[in-house]
């Protein structure tokens, strides 16, 4: 499942999540989206976190079951998860080292709320993994093509950064475990038809990332492409990242569950 390669187009991003959030509460979409994800075999690993190489792609109604989540956090740690969000979005073509925006100290913050293409990771049959993998690099290789047009240069890295299988995930026995992993898909999918038109839904399915939702619900889809192209050739000049991600925030007006919950944070 690519996260990080898709254009981003509107769609979804139009949407009020805190709306959208009360609809999948309405039509119990998150307890539907626990009951698939408990579908799922019991597995184990070696828990080395290298599959966590970025923020994974979701499917819309799993985007909005992690801002519930991210909008119980304090402010802080709130604000903190925004910068860690703005600068993948930003840094993540240039950058070959950066990590998942949920991973910190090796481990997974949202673990619980942890989208399927996380679930499914080393479960899959290896054709499908093999086009997955084949259709992320041809993206981001068209991606990478894009951003040189504007003199951005993309490291061989960047398009190559991608781990596609994993073969130490088993069954308590030691069992290798696949699944359907399109079968997965298509039921998480059927979520995100009850809230989404079904054109976006195809559109959409998991390609982006919570980056890019953030993004595109904050600024707009198609502002922020041409954002993250004229930062990322000032990051080229010399600006720092860090800097620039505060500017991005100053102006932004993240998605009201942030916002709705730091003013109960504050009451409480
Ligand atoms: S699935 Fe594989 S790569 Fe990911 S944490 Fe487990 S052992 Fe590491
Ligand atoms: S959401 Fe969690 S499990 Fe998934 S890539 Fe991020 S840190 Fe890893």
């Amino acid at each position: 499942m690519p996260a990080r390669h898709a254009n981003l187009l509107s769609g979804s991003a139009d949407l009020d999540p805190a709306r959208s959030t009360r609809r999948a509460e309405r039509h119990g979409l998150f307890r539907s989206l626990e009951r698939i994800y408990a579908d799922l075999p019991d597995t184990v690993c070696e828990n080395c976190a290298r599959c966590c190489f970025e923020s994974p792609g979701i499917f819309y109604v799993e985007y909005l079951h992690a801002l519930d989540l991210i909008g119980r956090y304090a402010e802080r740690r709130r604000e903190d998860t925004a910068r860690r969000a703005f600068g993948e979005l930003l840094f993540s073509w240039v950058e070959p080292e950066r990590t998942c925006i949920f991973l910190q100290s090796q481990r997974c913050t949202i673990y619980d709320r942890r989208p399927l293409a996380c679930r499914l990771f080393g479960l899959v049959p290896a054709p499908e993994r093999e086009r997955a993998e084949a259709e992320a690099r041809l993206a981001a290789r068209q991606e990478a093509r894009r951003l040189q047009q504007f003199g951005i240069d993309v490291p061989e890295a960047v398009v190559r950064r991608s781990l596609t299988s994993c073969d130490k995930v088993t069954d308590a026995a030691g069992r290798a475990v696949t699944v359907d992993g399109e079968g997965y898909a298509a039921r998480v999918a059927r979520l995100d038809a009850v809230l989404l038109p079904k054109q976006t839904v195809i559109e959409e399915f998991c390609f982006r990332s919570l980056p890019e939702r953030l993004a595109a619900a904050a600024f707009g889809a198609e502002a922020v492409d041409g954002m993250r192209t004229q930062l990322l050739r000032r990051a080229q000049a010399g600006a720092s990242a860090e800097e620039l991600v505060r500017l991005v925030l100053r102006q932004t007006r993240l998605p009201r569950p942030f916002l709705a919950q730091r003013r109960r944070a504050h009451d409480g």
